[in-house]
């Protein structure tokens, strides 16, 4: 069905238009820095005020304008999850399995607390996550880690019937868990006051700058090549996430880009709202092509997807998400849209996030769609790590394999696609 459309609609992201994010001054690059952090999202930003806080003089490059990035036009929901409970995590990987369990809680308490410590005005609220099942095995697969979640001590509550409608205005899902350590926020707000706080601290920001390639000079120095010219400097730490590029080809070759969307309605009438989603949770369905969807601060639905791993433009994205946000919500189906934006999230063979070097040059990736208070994290780890303040994070200690026959996956993945939505439909 083709989306309602406001007359005002846009294909941009709804976040950008209050995010205040600061201006950046258009300096020329320096000959030398500590520190060359490539990309200006939340891991970038994060990891470069953490070197700025020990005392080294950072630089970070940004290819395209610091405001724009995945980190400006996601969902943000702040989830602290790795796709599996912590039981599950122990019984595939062990003791590394319960440490990466506790890093991802430990990302959410570090986000929180960088929120209201630097007072960092993004609209975040602890509102609680509703994970949905909308078929009978993903009804036993959220029974099961509810359960997982309660015997080590968790706040999770499995729901059906009333007790779930009470939860949701949607007669689509038969079951949920509601997840309490899950939060909200304006992620624009959230990345512009990171940038902001880099600012402060005397970190040098520079957009339109794509680095094209890393030398490694010898133990501590290396050269990173820019459009803008050339920079020395010690230590380089690539944060590139899902817009990986040749810069360093290993890297590209274990991330696969994938193409996420969201629309945005028009401000809803109060009532309605309410109806939709009376305790204004993060809600997310178990599906392999997921819906995820919430109440924005200023009162409109932002409902976000994709229908397949083909590439596809916004316009049919927008499209496939209305009609899919109709069928959950037909409450909406008098709602137009005013809002319709994509992005590319970051998925890994593993569906875990990795961290290492290649080289001697460190990164963090693979957010696999769940990065706003883990990312930001694994950059400032790392950033300790690389100077010797700190322990890397556990995820060091995973292999990190390429994605199998990368470079045909534009042929590929449209069946993976087609695979994953097949079992999404199995009742
Ligand atoms: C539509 C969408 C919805 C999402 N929803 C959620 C959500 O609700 N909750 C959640 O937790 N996560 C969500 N995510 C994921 C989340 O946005 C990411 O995990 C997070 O923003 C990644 O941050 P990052 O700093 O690692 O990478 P990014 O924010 O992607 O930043 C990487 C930057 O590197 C730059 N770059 C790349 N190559 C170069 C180069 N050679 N030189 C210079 N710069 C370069 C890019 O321009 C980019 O700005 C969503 C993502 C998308 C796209």
């Amino acid at each position: 069905m083709p989306a309602r459309r406001c007359a005002s609609f846009t294909e941009s992201v709804l976040w950008h238009v209050d995010a205040e994010s600061p201006e950046v001054p258009n300096a020329p690059l320096p000959d030398h820095a500590d520190v060359v952090v490539v990309g200006g999202g939340y891991a970038g930003l994060a990891a470069a005020r953490r070197f700025a806080e020990h005392g080294r003089s950072v630089v970070v490059i940004e290819a395209a304008p610091f405001s724009t990035g995945a980190s400006t036009r996601n969902g943000g929901m702040v989830i602290p999850e790795l796709k599996a409970g912590p039981g599950a995590l122990h019984r595939t990987y062990g003791d590394l399995g319960t440490r990466m369990h506790a890093a991802v809680n430990e990302a959410f308490d570090w986000t929180e607390q960088l929120i209201a410590n630097e007072r960092i005005d993004c609209n975040y609220e602890r509102s609680g996550q509703l994970f949905l099942a909308h078929n009978e095995v993903t009804r036993r697969a959220i029974r099961e880690a509810a359960a997982d979640h309660l015997s080590h001590g968790e706040d999770v509550r499995y729901l059906e019937g009333d007790d779930l409608r009470a939860e949701i205005g949607s007669e689509v899902y038969g079951a949920g868990m509601v997840i309490a350590r899950t939060g909200g926020l304006q992620p624009a707000q959230f990345h512009a006051g990171l940038l902001r706080r880099c600012l402060n601290i005397g970190v040098q920001l520079h957009e339109h700058t794509r680095a094209v390639s890393i030398t490694d000079d010898g133990p501590g120095a290396h050269t990173v090549s820019t459009t803008r010219g050339s920079i020395r400097s010690q230590l380089v730490f690539v944060a590139t996430n899902a817009t990986a590029d040749a810069l360093l080809p290993k890297l590209q070759r274990r991330v696969l880009p994938v193409g996420s969307f969201i629309i945005a309605t028009e401000v809803l009438d109060p009532e309605l709202a309410r109806a939709i989603s009376p305790k204004n949770r993060m809600l997310v369905d178990a599906k392999n092509l997921l819906f995820y969807w919430r109440l924005t601060p200023d009162g409109r639905l932002a409902f976000g997807g994709r229908k397949s791993l083909r590439s596809t433009t916004v316009s049919e994205a927008a499209d496939f998400l209305y009609d899919s946000m109709v069928r959950v919500h037909p409450q909406l189906g008098e709602t137009a849209i005013e809002f319709a934006w994509g992005g590319e999230v970051a998925l890994t063979v593993d569906r875990l996030p990795h961290v290492g070097s290649f080289g001697r040059v460190a990164y963090a990736t693979g957010c696999n769609g769940s990065g706003v208070s883990l990312m930001p994290w694994l950059g400032t780890q790392m950033a300790d790590a690389m100077i010797g303040e700190g322990p890397p994070p556990p995820f060091i200690e995973l292999r990190h394999r390429p994605v199998p026959l990368s470079r045909w996956r534009q042929l590929w993945s449209p069946m993976v696609g087609s695979w994953f939505a097949m079992q999404d439909r199995r009742r």
